[in-house]
């Protein structure tokens, strides 16, 4: 009996009820598994994650909810064979699978790791500095971030079904905010299959995820603003699930990556011997073939100089000569299936178009060689298509050909490669070979606003390149017009598309205690104790030192001078110092009035501050002369906890003369015993 993929909903794997939709095998045409999802109570599934996901993930702090994603990229892993397994029937070869579902794992794990390291062990992330709004500094402005209290309803696309799903969980799931995934039909059973080891691997609260194999119902009926659906698919869907009259009434938040037609270019100074022309040539054809070019990232156009046509068709013909289509669990196998027949009667028939305004350079468009059964296997030819009058052709930049499928086009100045890059109204990634610098400038001026990543790859950076079409975690993925006007990842930038900006405008002491840091404004107790003698846990933000004074003598500038080599005039010579605009006179180094603020704040003894590990946002405000005394205050800011025994203490330092001006501020950073 054919498997029947599961919903899970409210905590719970369910059938769909009535006709179920068929999940066929790219290899052998036969019918793997069926999906359906009638009789979901969608509106229940979205009030339960609402009401039991939601507030069981805003009790985690940035922290919780980052290790949770290290332990579902782990379970991830640790189960990755039965993925691979139901990947090939997908068509997917080995490395195909590697991209997705390790890929997938990769980026929960980096995902996890910038929590750590880069968002508090709170539920709020500060943006930017606070803004003074009055003259005393009792009023103050700051931006926070706070997670939506709704429902990420994520709608995938076939070809990526784990890469896909996670690159857009792991951000929902980090801001806080629970999640309904719907995977593509067609490579449903690889996404039910990785929800099922995350759901296992125990570490998600109730609520906080639940799939849909099948239709997504009247889900969209139900929709307010605090959920957010984000899209990868076809321009069509897009537009349809857009144009759904909730989502403007509600003003729903809406991400979408869809179709791109991508643009690779060979830099105006490349010639057939350079690096950077077989750096072209490599991946040209291994955007067309790595997942037979079912990637959203794909090379679609590839540009080269005028002059050079032949000689890169020739090239890429070679190399597409040796590629061997056919069933990736067959020896020699480089290039897989596309996921259906359904599929690559779409890749064939865009193909045609593109053949009426193309010469076909390399391939054929209904005949395959293929090792397996090629006629029930979705295989399909490489196409490289050459076209000598890129402005004249339309359906090059217009049609995504979602499949094996390329276009060869010359441009006469890098002017005009611009021109003809942009000619694609918007796309995911751009890339560029080329020695020049002055070339890759001009791509950023000139196509910048029309790509979401630009990739330049020379002899270089080769090497390390992580290619045309790999979008990364810690960099955003998504471009304007046609690829969607989305943005996805990019580190925490990811994170904020879950949550709400929102400016405050309050007293200090108000906004101190929301973002968890003491501000300017806010008292400053002391103690009997030295600060550096509490432990990470017996701090209270504010508390602070106010040091002795010390004057500076000019007998300690120069012995500074001598000791640490820095003989800059401003501190060593008497005429030229008084010849500047800015000293007038010679002045201590910054160093030494940091070197002696250490003096003055630190407890010599060994405790509970393990390592001073930083200065931050320092700023020298007003020269220190000779004769000048200076005294600190040294306040405990703010504290994040790093693991269960140490804690970062943020301190703000402030260093002033026997004026009481501020000389000197910055923000000192140590890793205290817990
Ligand atoms: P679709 O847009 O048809 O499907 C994408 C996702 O949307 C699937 O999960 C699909 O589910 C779902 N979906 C479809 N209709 C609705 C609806 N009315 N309401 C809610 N969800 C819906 O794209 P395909 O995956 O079929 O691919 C078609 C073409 O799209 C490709 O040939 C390619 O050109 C382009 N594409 C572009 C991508 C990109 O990122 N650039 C990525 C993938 C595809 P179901 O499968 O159950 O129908």
């Amino acid at each position: 009996m054919t498997k029947r993929l599961l919903n899970y909903a409210k905590d719970a794997w369910v059938a769909g009820a009535g006709a179920a939709v068929p999940v066929v095998s790219a290899i052998s045409g036969e019918t793997v598994a069926v999906v359906g999802s009638d009789g979901l109570d969608f509106a229940g599934m979205l009030e339960h994650a609402r009401t039991v996901g939601g507030p069981a993930l805003r009790a985690m702090n940035f922290h919780e909810r980052g290790g949770m994603l290290k332990a579902l990229a782990q379970a991830i892993m640790n189960r990755k064979e039965e993925l691979y397994e139901l990947s090939a029937q997908t068509g997917a070869t080995r490395n195909d699978g590697w991209i997705d579902i390790e890929g997938g794992a990769g980026t929960f794990f980096t995902m996890a790791s910038k929590a750590r390291r880069e968002l508090p062990a709170d539920v709020v992330i500060v943006d930017g500095e606070h803004e003074v709004l009055g003259k005393t500094g009792s009023f103050i402005g700051q931006h926070v971030y706070t997670s939506l209290q709704g429902c990420a309803v994520q709608i995938n696309a076939f070809n990526f079904p784990v890469w896909g799903m996670l690159e857009k969980l792991g951000p929902a799931l980090l801001a806080g905010m629970p999640a309904i995934v719907k995977p593509a039909t067609a490579t449903a059973q690889v996404a039910e299959q990785a929800v099922r080891i995350m759901i296992e691997a125990g570490v998600l609260p109730k609520g906080a995820l639940q799939l849909v194999v099948g239709s997504l119902g009247d889900t969209l009926d139900h929709l307010t603003c605090q959920d957010v659906v984000s899209f990868t698919g076809s321009a069509a869907t897009a537009i349809k699930l857009q144009s759904h009259p909730v989502m403007a009434r509600e003003s729903v938040r809406f991400v979408a990556e869809r179709d791109s037609i991508n643009a690779c270019v060979l830099g105006p100074d490349a010639t057939p011997d350079a690096p950077e022309f077989d750096l072209f040539v490599k991946e040209v054809v291994r955007e067309m073939t790595v997942k037979a070019g079912q990637k959203c990232t794909a090379i679609r156009r590839a540009f080269v100089p005028r002059a050079l046509m032949d000689a890169a068709q020739q090239a890429l013909a070679a190399r597409l000569s040796k590629v061997v289509v056919g069933d990736p669990a067959q020896d020699g196998v480089t290039m897989g299936a596309l996921v259906s027949l359904s599929q690559r009667a779409d890749v064939r028939d865009a193909a045609r178009a593109l053949a009426g305004e193309c010469t076909l350079a390399w391939g054929s468009i209904d005949t395959v060689e293929a090792k397996g059964d090629a006629d029930r296997g979705a295989f399909q030819s490489p196409l490289l298509f050459r076209n000598d009058q890129p402005w004249q052709a339309q359906h090059v930049h217009d049609v995504e050909a979602f499949g094996p499928v390329c276009t060869l086009m010359p441009y006469a100045d890098v002017e005009d490669a611009i021109a003809l890059c942009n000619r694609g109204k918007g796309s995911l990634a751009l890339s560029v070979f080329t020695y020049q610098p002055e070339t890759v400038r001009a791509f950023v001026l000139g196509s910048g606003a029309l790509h979401g990543r630009m990739v330049f790859v020379d002899r270089d950076s080769a090497k390390e390149s992580t290619g045309h079409g790999s979008p990364l975690p810690m960099l955003i993925h998504g471009g304007p017009g046609r690829a969607g006007g989305g943005e996805e990842m990019g580190g925490v930038r990811g994170v904020k598309h879950y949550m709400q900006r929102s400016a405050l405008q309050a007293h200090p002491r108000m906004i101190g205690h929301v973002i968890g840091q003491w501000l300017p404004g806010v008292p400053q107790p002391s103690g009997e104790a030295h600060p550096f003698r509490k432990r990470f846990g017996e701090l209270d933000l504010g508390y602070t030192l106010h040091t002795a004074a010390r004057t500076i003598t000019l007998a300690d500038v120069e012995h500074f001078a001598e000791f640490t080599g820095d003989n800059f005039y401003a501190h060593m010579d008497e005429v030229a110092a008084a010849a500047s605009p800015i000293f007038g006179g010679r002045v201590a180094h910054g160093y030494l009035i940091l070197s002696f603020a250490a003096g003055l704040f630190v407890d010599p003894a060994p405790g509970p501050v393990l390592a001073n590990f930083g200065l931050e946002h320092l700023r020298f405000i007003k020269p220190v002369k000779p004769g000048d005394s200076i005294k600190v205050a040294l306040t405990a800011k703010a504290k994040s906890l790093r693991t269960a025994d140490m804690g970062e203490v943020r301190w703000a330092v402030a260093v002033t003369n026997q004026d009481d001006e501020l000389v000197a501020a910055y923000d000192l950073l140590t890793m205290n015993a817990v």
